[in-house]
Protein backbone atom coordinates (compact mmCIF):
# COMPACT_ATOMS: atom_id res chain seq x y z
CA UNK A 1 0.00 0.00 0.00
CA UNK A 2 3.09 2.41 0.83
CA UNK A 3 4.00 2.01 -2.45
CA UNK A 4 0.93 2.94 -4.06
CA UNK A 5 1.10 6.36 -2.01
CA UNK A 6 4.67 6.63 -2.90
CA UNK A 7 3.66 6.85 -6.74
CA UNK A 8 1.61 10.23 -6.16
CA UNK A 9 5.21 11.61 -5.54
CA UNK A 10 5.86 11.04 -8.91
CA UNK A 11 2.86 11.87 -10.68
CA UNK A 12 2.59 14.96 -11.93
CA UNK A 13 -0.96 15.69 -11.42
CA UNK A 14 -0.67 17.65 -7.86
CA UNK A 15 -3.44 20.29 -8.07
CA UNK A 16 -6.33 18.23 -6.53
CA UNK A 17 -6.67 18.35 -2.30
CA UNK A 18 -7.19 14.36 -2.56
CA UNK A 19 -4.12 14.44 -4.26
CA UNK A 20 -2.36 16.78 -1.59
CA UNK A 21 -3.59 14.61 1.16
CA UNK A 22 -2.17 11.73 -0.20
CA UNK A 23 1.09 13.55 -0.61
CA UNK A 24 1.72 14.74 3.07
CA UNK A 25 0.27 11.10 4.07
CA UNK A 26 3.11 9.72 2.10
CA UNK A 27 5.22 12.09 3.31
CA UNK A 28 4.63 11.11 6.88
CA UNK A 29 4.71 7.61 6.22
CA UNK A 30 8.20 8.11 4.61
CA UNK A 31 9.33 9.66 7.37
CA UNK A 32 8.55 7.51 9.92
CA UNK A 33 10.20 4.93 8.13
CA UNK A 34 13.19 6.51 7.83
CA UNK A 35 13.39 7.60 11.02
CA UNK A 36 12.58 3.70 12.25
CA UNK A 37 15.28 2.67 10.22
CA UNK A 38 17.45 5.59 11.31
CA UNK A 39 16.96 3.97 14.91
CA UNK A 40 17.24 0.47 14.02
CA UNK A 41 20.95 1.02 12.56
CA UNK A 42 21.91 2.89 15.62
CA UNK A 43 20.15 0.07 18.11
CA UNK A 44 22.55 -2.68 15.94
CA UNK A 45 25.61 -0.71 15.73
CA UNK A 46 25.18 -0.16 19.25
CA UNK A 47 24.67 -3.87 19.70
CA UNK A 48 27.82 -4.51 17.50
CA UNK A 49 30.02 -2.46 19.33
CA UNK A 50 28.44 -3.73 22.88
CA UNK A 51 29.61 -7.44 21.52
CA UNK A 52 32.90 -6.57 19.70
CA UNK A 53 34.12 -5.18 22.83
CA UNK A 54 32.77 -7.34 25.36
CA UNK A 55 33.54 -10.56 23.23
CA UNK A 56 35.48 -10.48 20.38
CA UNK A 57 38.33 -7.47 21.43
CA UNK A 58 38.19 -9.18 24.69
CA UNK A 59 39.07 -12.41 23.26
CA UNK A 60 41.56 -11.28 20.83
CA UNK A 61 43.36 -9.63 23.45
CA UNK A 62 43.38 -11.93 25.85
CA UNK A 63 44.52 -14.28 23.00
CA UNK A 64 47.28 -11.47 22.25
CA UNK A 65 48.20 -11.11 25.60
CA UNK A 66 48.61 -15.15 25.93
CA UNK A 67 51.39 -14.94 22.92
CA UNK A 68 52.76 -11.79 24.40
CA UNK A 69 53.46 -13.74 27.45
CA UNK A 70 54.95 -16.44 25.95
CA UNK A 71 57.39 -14.50 23.25
CA UNK A 72 58.35 -12.61 26.80
CA UNK A 73 59.34 -15.55 28.51
CA UNK A 74 61.14 -17.15 25.78
CA UNK A 75 58.75 -20.49 25.10
CA UNK A 76 58.66 -21.89 22.62
CA UNK A 77 54.69 -20.92 20.81
CA UNK A 78 54.27 -24.81 19.45
CA UNK A 79 53.02 -25.70 23.44
CA UNK A 80 49.50 -24.58 22.21
CA UNK A 81 48.03 -23.52 18.80
CA UNK A 82 45.76 -20.54 17.34
CA UNK A 83 45.92 -22.16 13.71
CA UNK A 84 42.07 -22.36 13.29
CA UNK A 85 41.25 -19.51 15.03
CA UNK A 86 39.01 -17.31 12.25
CA UNK A 87 40.26 -14.18 13.95
CA UNK A 88 44.03 -14.63 14.16
CA UNK A 89 44.50 -17.54 12.15
CA UNK A 90 47.10 -15.81 10.39
CA UNK A 91 48.55 -13.53 12.29
CA UNK A 92 49.45 -16.52 14.61
CA UNK A 93 50.78 -18.46 11.62
CA UNK A 94 53.05 -15.35 10.92
CA UNK A 95 54.16 -14.85 14.60
CA UNK A 96 54.88 -19.04 14.91
CA UNK A 97 57.18 -19.04 11.87
CA UNK A 98 59.17 -15.48 13.16
CA UNK A 99 59.33 -17.14 16.52
CA UNK A 100 60.83 -20.35 15.06
CA UNK A 101 63.77 -18.49 13.12
CA UNK A 102 63.87 -16.34 15.84
CA UNK A 103 64.08 -19.23 18.60
CA UNK A 104 66.95 -21.12 15.93
CA UNK A 105 68.87 -17.87 15.74
CA UNK A 106 69.32 -17.52 19.29
CA UNK A 107 70.04 -21.17 19.85
CA UNK A 108 72.89 -20.62 17.28
CA UNK A 109 73.99 -17.34 18.83
CA UNK A 110 74.17 -19.43 21.99
CA UNK A 111 76.23 -22.02 20.90
CA UNK A 112 78.67 -19.75 19.11
CA UNK A 113 79.01 -17.85 22.57
CA UNK A 114 79.74 -20.97 24.36
CA UNK A 115 82.42 -21.78 21.96
CA UNK A 116 83.84 -18.31 22.28
CA UNK A 117 83.66 -18.26 25.88
CA UNK A 118 85.51 -21.82 25.93
CA UNK A 119 88.32 -20.46 23.58
CA UNK A 120 88.77 -17.03 25.41
CA UNK A 121 88.94 -19.34 28.79
CA UNK A 122 91.26 -21.65 27.54
CA UNK A 123 94.02 -19.65 26.36
CA UNK A 124 97.10 -19.08 29.16
CA UNK A 125 96.35 -15.52 28.65
CA UNK A 126 94.72 -12.86 30.58
CA UNK A 127 92.00 -11.17 27.45
CA UNK A 128 90.27 -8.22 28.58
CA UNK A 129 87.77 -6.32 25.87
CA UNK A 130 86.87 -2.52 27.16
CA UNK A 131 84.05 -0.39 26.23
CA UNK A 132 84.29 3.06 24.94
CA UNK A 133 83.67 4.25 28.89
CA UNK A 134 86.41 1.92 29.61
CA UNK A 135 84.87 -0.58 31.49
CA UNK A 136 85.22 -4.35 31.15
CA UNK A 137 82.26 -5.91 28.27
CA UNK A 138 84.49 -9.42 28.19
CA UNK A 139 87.16 -11.15 30.50
CA UNK A 140 88.37 -14.79 31.11
CA UNK A 141 89.52 -15.84 34.32
CA UNK A 142 93.72 -16.30 33.32
CA UNK A 143 96.48 -14.56 35.56
CA UNK A 144 94.03 -14.09 38.08
CA UNK A 145 96.61 -12.40 40.39
CA UNK A 146 96.61 -9.21 38.26
CA UNK A 147 93.00 -8.31 37.79
CA UNK A 148 89.95 -7.93 40.31
CA UNK A 149 87.16 -10.11 39.48
CA UNK A 150 84.27 -7.62 40.37
CA UNK A 151 85.33 -4.74 38.85
CA UNK A 152 84.60 -3.14 35.49
CA UNK A 153 85.94 0.19 35.29
CA UNK A 154 89.74 -0.17 33.90
CA UNK A 155 91.76 1.49 36.55
CA UNK A 156 89.85 -0.59 39.27
CA UNK A 157 89.66 -3.86 37.08
CA UNK A 158 93.54 -3.97 36.63
CA UNK A 159 95.65 -3.90 39.92
CA UNK A 160 98.85 -2.63 38.80
CA UNK A 161 100.31 0.85 37.53
CA UNK A 162 102.45 -0.83 35.50
CA UNK A 163 99.90 -2.54 32.76
CA UNK A 164 97.51 0.68 33.33
CA UNK A 165 100.22 2.54 31.91
CA UNK A 166 100.68 0.67 28.65
CA UNK A 167 96.42 0.76 28.36
CA UNK A 168 96.40 4.37 29.55
CA UNK A 169 98.97 5.37 26.32
CA UNK A 170 96.99 3.63 24.24
CA UNK A 171 94.03 5.38 25.42
CA UNK A 172 95.60 8.84 24.89
CA UNK A 173 97.03 7.87 21.59
CA UNK A 174 93.93 5.73 20.02
CA UNK A 175 96.58 3.34 18.63
CA UNK A 176 97.83 -0.41 19.70
CA UNK A 177 100.86 -0.65 22.16
CA UNK A 178 102.95 -3.77 23.19
CA UNK A 179 105.19 -3.98 26.17
CA UNK A 180 107.27 -6.50 27.57
CA UNK A 181 107.16 -5.24 31.35
CA UNK A 182 108.66 -6.48 34.94
CA UNK A 183 105.72 -6.51 37.63
CA UNK A 184 107.76 -6.45 41.18
CA UNK A 185 104.92 -7.18 42.90
CA UNK A 186 104.33 -10.44 41.72
CA UNK A 187 107.97 -10.70 40.86
CA UNK A 188 107.42 -11.96 37.27
CA UNK A 189 107.79 -10.84 33.44
CA UNK A 190 104.56 -10.35 31.36
CA UNK A 191 104.28 -9.44 28.19
CA UNK A 192 101.37 -6.43 27.27
CA UNK A 193 99.38 -6.15 24.12
CA UNK A 194 96.61 -3.41 23.53
CA UNK A 195 94.80 -3.14 20.28
CA UNK A 196 92.62 -0.29 19.25
CA UNK A 197 88.82 -1.35 17.54
CA UNK A 198 88.78 1.78 15.46
CA UNK A 199 85.01 0.46 14.25
CA UNK A 200 83.67 0.68 17.82
CA UNK A 201 86.40 2.34 19.68
CA UNK A 202 87.08 -0.92 21.89
CA UNK A 203 90.49 -1.61 23.56
CA UNK A 204 91.81 -5.61 23.66
CA UNK A 205 94.31 -5.92 26.50
CA UNK A 206 95.93 -9.37 26.08
CA UNK A 207 98.46 -9.99 29.17
CA UNK A 208 101.12 -13.16 28.67
CA UNK A 209 103.00 -14.28 31.54
CA UNK A 210 106.91 -14.50 29.94
CA UNK A 211 108.76 -15.66 33.38
CA UNK A 212 109.04 -19.18 32.34
CA UNK A 213 110.59 -18.31 28.54
CA UNK A 214 112.41 -15.66 29.78
CA UNK A 215 114.10 -18.20 32.58
CA UNK A 216 114.53 -20.82 29.83
CA UNK A 217 116.63 -18.73 27.43
CA UNK A 218 118.33 -17.96 30.77
CA UNK A 219 118.77 -21.66 31.41
CA UNK A 220 119.43 -22.39 27.24
CA UNK A 221 122.22 -19.86 27.69
CA UNK A 222 123.86 -21.13 30.62
CA UNK A 223 123.73 -24.48 29.00
CA UNK A 224 125.68 -23.75 26.30
CA UNK A 225 128.32 -21.70 27.87
CA UNK A 226 128.95 -24.68 30.29
CA UNK A 227 129.15 -27.25 27.27
CA UNK A 228 131.47 -24.75 25.51
CA UNK A 229 133.38 -25.09 28.76
CA UNK A 230 133.13 -28.47 29.48
CA UNK A 231 134.65 -28.84 26.04
CA UNK A 232 137.49 -26.70 26.50
CA UNK A 233 139.19 -28.37 28.89
CA UNK A 234 139.60 -31.74 27.95
CA UNK A 235 140.59 -29.82 24.16
CA UNK A 236 143.42 -27.69 25.63
CA UNK A 237 144.41 -31.34 27.42
CA UNK A 238 144.70 -32.72 23.85
CA UNK A 239 146.21 -29.70 22.36
CA UNK A 240 149.20 -29.77 25.29
CA UNK A 241 149.79 -33.41 25.23
CA UNK A 242 149.73 -33.43 21.57
CA UNK A 243 152.26 -31.07 21.14
CA UNK A 244 154.48 -32.59 23.96
CA UNK A 245 154.01 -35.84 22.53
CA UNK A 246 156.32 -34.69 19.31
CA UNK A 247 159.40 -34.74 21.97
CA UNK A 248 158.45 -37.13 24.52
CA UNK A 249 160.73 -40.34 25.40
CA UNK A 250 158.77 -43.58 24.88
CA UNK A 251 157.74 -44.35 28.05
CA UNK A 252 155.95 -40.79 28.51
CA UNK A 253 154.49 -41.49 25.20
CA UNK A 254 152.57 -44.03 25.80
CA UNK A 255 151.57 -42.14 29.17
CA UNK A 256 150.50 -39.13 26.98
CA UNK A 257 148.58 -40.95 24.54
CA UNK A 258 146.36 -42.56 27.22
CA UNK A 259 145.69 -39.36 28.49
CA UNK A 260 145.04 -38.02 24.85
CA UNK A 261 142.64 -40.79 24.49
CA UNK A 262 140.82 -40.27 28.11
CA UNK A 263 140.33 -36.60 26.77
CA UNK A 264 138.88 -38.15 23.62
CA UNK A 265 136.82 -40.03 25.45
CA UNK A 266 135.55 -36.99 27.83
CA UNK A 267 134.56 -35.02 24.38
CA UNK A 268 133.02 -38.18 23.16
CA UNK A 269 130.68 -38.64 26.46
CA UNK A 270 129.74 -34.35 26.91
CA UNK A 271 128.95 -34.51 23.03
CA UNK A 272 126.75 -37.73 23.53
CA UNK A 273 125.29 -36.82 27.10
CA UNK A 274 124.60 -33.16 24.85
CA UNK A 275 122.62 -34.33 22.29
CA UNK A 276 120.45 -37.05 24.17
CA UNK A 277 119.73 -33.95 26.72
CA UNK A 278 118.46 -31.63 23.35
CA UNK A 279 116.51 -34.85 21.71
CA UNK A 280 114.89 -35.54 25.73
CA UNK A 281 113.57 -31.80 25.81
CA UNK A 282 112.67 -31.42 22.11
CA UNK A 283 110.27 -34.90 22.39
CA UNK A 284 107.35 -34.93 24.01
CA UNK A 285 106.35 -38.56 22.41
CA UNK A 286 105.75 -41.33 25.04
CA UNK A 287 105.73 -44.32 24.16
CA UNK A 288 104.11 -46.94 25.71
CA UNK A 289 104.66 -50.46 25.66
CA UNK A 290 104.26 -54.33 26.72
CA UNK A 291 107.57 -55.72 28.04
CA UNK A 292 108.70 -58.70 29.63
CA UNK A 293 110.46 -57.88 32.94
CA UNK A 294 113.36 -60.70 31.30
CA UNK A 295 113.52 -58.64 28.05
CA UNK A 296 114.34 -55.48 30.41
CA UNK A 297 116.68 -57.56 32.56
CA UNK A 298 118.32 -58.57 29.28
CA UNK A 299 118.68 -55.30 27.70
CA UNK A 300 120.40 -53.86 30.99
CA UNK A 301 122.66 -55.82 31.18
CA UNK A 302 123.93 -56.04 27.32
CA UNK A 303 124.07 -52.36 27.99
CA UNK A 304 126.60 -52.54 30.59
CA UNK A 305 128.09 -55.79 29.54
CA UNK A 306 131.70 -54.47 29.81
CA UNK A 307 131.13 -52.48 32.69
CA UNK A 308 129.44 -55.40 34.70
CA UNK A 309 132.04 -57.67 33.17
CA UNK A 310 135.04 -55.82 34.46
CA UNK A 311 133.48 -54.54 38.01
CA UNK A 312 132.33 -58.33 38.43
CA UNK A 313 128.99 -56.34 39.53
CA UNK A 314 126.28 -58.69 40.83
CA UNK A 315 122.92 -57.28 39.92
CA UNK A 316 120.02 -58.82 41.73
CA UNK A 317 116.57 -57.78 41.15
CA UNK A 318 113.08 -57.15 43.69
CA UNK A 319 109.86 -57.41 41.74
CA UNK A 320 106.38 -57.31 42.69
CA UNK A 321 104.27 -56.91 39.47
CA UNK A 322 100.56 -57.02 39.47
CA UNK A 323 100.61 -58.78 36.20
CA UNK A 324 100.80 -62.35 36.31
CA UNK A 325 102.83 -62.98 33.03
CA UNK A 326 105.14 -60.47 34.77
CA UNK A 327 104.73 -58.23 31.76
CA UNK A 328 105.52 -54.22 32.34
CA UNK A 329 103.55 -51.55 29.98
CA UNK A 330 105.85 -48.34 29.95
CA UNK A 331 108.26 -46.42 27.50
CA UNK A 332 111.02 -49.27 27.43
CA UNK A 333 113.55 -46.94 25.19
CA UNK A 334 113.23 -43.92 28.44
CA UNK A 335 113.07 -46.74 31.10
CA UNK A 336 116.26 -48.44 29.96
CA UNK A 337 117.92 -45.17 29.64
CA UNK A 338 116.87 -44.32 33.15
CA UNK A 339 117.90 -47.77 34.49
CA UNK A 340 121.45 -47.80 32.30
CA UNK A 341 122.51 -44.23 33.86
CA UNK A 342 121.48 -45.28 37.62
CA UNK A 343 123.39 -48.58 37.21
CA UNK A 344 126.38 -47.36 35.56
CA UNK A 345 126.62 -44.87 38.27
CA UNK A 346 126.19 -47.39 40.41
CA UNK A 347 129.23 -49.04 39.52
CA UNK A 348 131.67 -46.31 38.63
CA UNK A 349 130.97 -44.60 42.21
CA UNK A 350 132.19 -48.17 43.57
CA UNK A 351 135.27 -47.32 45.21
CA UNK A 352 136.82 -50.19 46.08
CA UNK A 353 134.19 -52.47 46.58
CA UNK A 354 132.66 -55.19 44.08
CA UNK A 355 129.17 -53.42 43.58
CA UNK A 356 126.06 -55.01 44.79
CA UNK A 357 123.67 -53.89 42.73
CA UNK A 358 119.75 -54.39 43.75
CA UNK A 359 116.94 -53.17 41.14
CA UNK A 360 113.72 -53.18 42.48
CA UNK A 361 110.79 -52.63 40.64
CA UNK A 362 106.82 -52.49 42.55
CA UNK A 363 103.87 -52.07 40.57
CA UNK A 364 100.57 -50.41 42.07
CA UNK A 365 97.76 -49.33 40.65
CA UNK A 366 98.46 -46.04 38.96
CA UNK A 367 102.45 -46.08 39.02
CA UNK A 368 105.46 -48.07 39.01
CA UNK A 369 108.18 -47.50 41.86
CA UNK A 370 112.03 -48.20 41.10
CA UNK A 371 114.22 -48.24 43.27
CA UNK A 372 118.13 -48.86 42.17
CA UNK A 373 120.61 -49.73 45.61
CA UNK A 374 124.30 -49.76 45.31
CA UNK A 375 126.83 -50.72 48.15
CA UNK A 376 129.22 -47.44 46.71
CA UNK A 377 130.81 -44.87 47.97
CA UNK A 378 128.00 -42.72 48.77
CA UNK A 379 126.94 -39.06 48.08
CA UNK A 380 127.71 -36.63 50.62
CA UNK A 381 124.42 -34.90 52.44
CA UNK A 382 125.77 -31.19 50.91
CA UNK A 383 125.73 -32.85 46.87
CA UNK A 384 122.92 -34.78 47.25
CA UNK A 385 120.33 -32.47 46.56
CA UNK A 386 122.68 -30.90 43.65
CA UNK A 387 123.19 -34.16 41.82
CA UNK A 388 120.89 -33.78 39.31
CA UNK A 389 121.58 -30.62 38.10
CA UNK A 390 123.63 -30.08 34.59
CA UNK A 391 127.25 -30.57 35.32
CA UNK A 392 126.64 -31.21 38.67
CA UNK A 393 129.80 -33.31 39.75
CA UNK A 394 130.80 -34.45 43.17
CA UNK A 395 134.55 -33.50 43.53
CA UNK A 396 136.72 -35.03 41.08
CA UNK A 397 139.60 -35.89 42.92
CA UNK A 398 137.24 -38.64 45.21
CA UNK A 399 136.08 -40.71 41.98
CA UNK A 400 137.93 -42.74 39.53
CA UNK A 401 135.54 -41.34 36.54
CA UNK A 402 137.57 -38.85 34.83
CA UNK A 403 135.56 -39.34 31.64
CA UNK A 404 132.51 -38.04 33.74
CA UNK A 405 130.23 -35.01 32.19
CA UNK A 406 127.84 -34.03 35.00
CA UNK A 407 124.70 -34.59 33.15
CA UNK A 408 124.03 -37.98 33.29
CA UNK A 409 121.57 -37.30 36.42
CA UNK A 410 120.15 -34.71 35.26
CA UNK A 411 119.10 -36.55 31.98
CA UNK A 412 117.58 -39.35 34.36
CA UNK A 413 115.59 -36.34 36.09
CA UNK A 414 113.98 -35.10 32.85
CA UNK A 415 113.10 -38.72 31.69
CA UNK A 416 111.43 -39.14 34.76
CA UNK A 417 109.94 -35.91 34.32
CA UNK A 418 108.63 -36.35 31.16
CA UNK A 419 106.84 -40.04 32.13
CA UNK A 420 105.07 -38.19 34.97
CA UNK A 421 106.85 -39.05 37.56
CA UNK A 422 109.61 -38.04 40.59
CA UNK A 423 113.41 -38.97 41.44
CA UNK A 424 114.98 -38.96 44.71
CA UNK A 425 118.31 -40.48 46.36
CA UNK A 426 119.08 -41.12 49.94
CA UNK A 427 122.67 -42.07 50.94
CA UNK A 428 124.99 -43.08 53.49
CA UNK A 429 128.53 -42.00 52.55
CA UNK A 430 130.81 -44.64 52.89
CA UNK A 431 127.77 -46.94 53.03
CA UNK A 432 125.92 -46.68 49.08
CA UNK A 433 123.19 -44.65 48.24
CA UNK A 434 119.62 -45.47 46.66
CA UNK A 435 117.71 -43.81 43.57
CA UNK A 436 114.22 -43.70 43.82
CA UNK A 437 112.06 -43.10 40.84
CA UNK A 438 108.24 -43.50 40.35
CA UNK A 439 106.58 -43.25 36.39
CA UNK A 440 102.97 -43.00 35.90
CA UNK A 441 101.22 -45.69 33.76
P1 LIG B 1 128.75 -37.98 36.01
O1 LIG B 1 128.61 -39.37 36.48
O2 LIG B 1 128.98 -37.86 34.59
O3 LIG B 1 129.69 -37.19 36.84
P2 LIG B 1 126.01 -37.72 36.90
O4 LIG B 1 125.03 -36.66 36.65
O5 LIG B 1 125.67 -39.09 36.48
O6 LIG B 1 127.35 -37.25 36.23
O7 LIG B 1 126.30 -37.72 38.45
C1 LIG B 1 126.56 -36.53 39.15
C2 LIG B 1 127.43 -36.81 40.35
O8 LIG B 1 126.68 -37.53 41.33
C3 LIG B 1 128.61 -37.69 40.04
O9 LIG B 1 129.71 -36.92 39.67
C4 LIG B 1 128.87 -38.45 41.33
O10 LIG B 1 129.74 -37.71 42.16
C5 LIG B 1 127.51 -38.48 42.02
N1 LIG B 1 126.88 -39.82 41.92
C6 LIG B 1 125.99 -40.21 40.99
N2 LIG B 1 125.60 -41.50 41.23
C7 LIG B 1 126.26 -41.90 42.33
C8 LIG B 1 126.26 -43.12 43.09
N3 LIG B 1 125.52 -44.17 42.77
N4 LIG B 1 127.07 -43.17 44.18
C9 LIG B 1 127.81 -42.12 44.52
N5 LIG B 1 127.84 -40.95 43.86
C10 LIG B 1 127.07 -40.82 42.78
Amino acid sequence: MNISYLSYLYTDDLTTIENFKNYIEVKNIVKIVLISEIIFFILLNLIIHFFYRNYLKKDIYKKLEIIEKYLKDGKELKSFSFEKDFLIGNLWEIIKKWQDENLKNISKLNSEKRVLKQIINSVDTALYLFDENLDVIVRNERLPCLFEKEKEHYIEAIKDIEIIDVLKRSIEEKKGRNADIYIPRVKRYFRVKVRYIKEDNRYLLTVKDTTQTRGMIEVQKTFISNVSHELKTPLTNIKGYMIALEDAPEPLRQQFIKTVNGNIDKLENIIVDFLNITKIEKSNLINIEKVSLEKLKQELEISLRERIKNSQANISYNVTLMDKSKNLKLDFEKVLIILKNLVENAIIYRGTRIPEIEISIIETRGMYKFGVKDNGIGINPDDLSKVFERFYRVDKARTSNKAGTGLGLAIVKELVEKLGGKIEVLSKEGKGSIFIFTILK
